[in-house]
């Protein structure tokens, strides 16, 4: 990756930017309220434990990603519920603010998605998601969806929202000649053969690798291969003969990420090194530019090399899309 690219100016890195371009990207996904709240220690069942004031962020690894995109200059529109509360009008203004579009969302009666955190002293998350207006996104949504499906470039969904949902989605997309970007989080899912194959490129990290590898009853303790080896034993198709992802990018948080495109050999791609502060939604930015990148016609490898990038930008500053960065901070491969 040249210097000049790293500052923002690359050639083709800025097609997002009042060219006119429209990439064409479309999320799909959950979007929450998150809830965070810093404690000495976590509560043990029972106990009640005293923290510090209560922040309120937008989150959800749809609306994360959607963020991203923006933030790097994409064309992005994303598709969700809100629930009626104030949580949800919240969640829309924020998208809205960050240049997303969000004439897809919509709102449903009762509460809106809520991830409740809790961080302790050392740092450490404890999550409990309440899916919310997000759990409502039925796959009777995806008719009304079919047009948007039809005219992006890429469509990239996550699972947050009804996975059956996200098939009905996919399986449109398939049809449309769409290409898909899943992110198998949070996993594990044992997708439908005819999904799965639709992957383009299924996107996990190692935790989610190690699901996704698991072939029952064969013998061979995942945990025990190299990540390379987890990634082309994804490649060969896991849970069913012919359950093979089209294309596979297994992030490694410092370590980057390795990217396999079809027939072709695994390929590592290093993240810059910088100073981790919080690794909050890394994965979500990684993502998203990924997405975005895919969607402007950048190769699967190229779209990794950039991304790995965003993913990096965004664990040197706390929080998700607190920390996402615009092309002028992303860090140099
Ligand atoms: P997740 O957030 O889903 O657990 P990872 O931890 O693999 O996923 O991180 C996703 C991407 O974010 C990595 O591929 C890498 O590009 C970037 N990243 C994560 N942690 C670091 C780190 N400590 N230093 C540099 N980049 C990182």
């Amino acid at each position: 990756m040249s210097a000049d690219q790293g500052a923002g100016h690359g050639a083709g890195h800025e097609a997002g930017h009042g060219a006119g371009h429209e990439a064409g990207l479309l999320v799909v996904g959950s979007v929450n309220a998150d809830l965070v709240v810093r404690v000495p220690r976590h509560p043990r069942p029972g106990e009640t434990v005293l923290g510090g004031d209560l922040a309120v962020h937008p989150g959800g690894k749809g609306a994360n990603q959607a963020v991203a995109a923006a933030r790097l200059g994409a064309q992005v529109a994303f598709a969700g519920r809100v629930g009626s509360d104030a949580h949800g009008s919240m969640l829309v203004d924020g998208l809205r603010r960050d240049g997303v579009d969000v004439s897809l969302v919509g709102t449903e009666p009762g509460p809106s998605g809520v991830a409740l955190i809790t961080v302790d002293g050392r740092g450490e998350n404890a999550i409990t998601v309440s899916p919310g207006a997000n759990g409502r996104l039925g796959p009777d949504a995806a008719e009304a969806l079919e047009p948007a499906l039809r005219a992006a470039a890429v469509v990239s969904l996550q699972l947050e929202i009804p996975h059956e949902t996200v098939a009905e989605i996919m399986r449109r997309c398939g049809r449309a000649g769409t290409r898909v970007v899943l992110n198998l989080s949070p996993g594990p899912w044992a997708a439908p053969t005819d999904v799965w194959r639709l992957c383009d490129p299924l996107v996990v990290n190692e935790h989610e690798a190690l699901d996704a590898a698991a072939r029952p009853g064969d013998g061979t303790a995942e945990s025990a291969l190299a990540p390379v080896d987890r990634a082309r034993r994804i490649m060969r198709g896991t849970h069913a003969v012919d359950a093979r992802p089209r294309s596979l990018v297994l992030t490694l948080g410092a370590a980057g990420a390795i990217c396999i495109d079809g027939d072709g050999e695994p390929a590592h791609v290093p993240a810059p090194a910088v100073e981790a502060v919080d690794t909050t939604g890394a994965g979500d930015a990684f993502t998203g530019a990924l997405a975005w990148r895919l969607a402007c016609g950048d190769s699967l490898l190229d779209a990794v090399r950039y991304a790995v990038r965003a993913g990096a930008a965004a664990v040197t500053a706390e929080g998700a899309q607190p920390s996402y960065p615009t092309p002028d901070r992303l860090p140099l491969l």
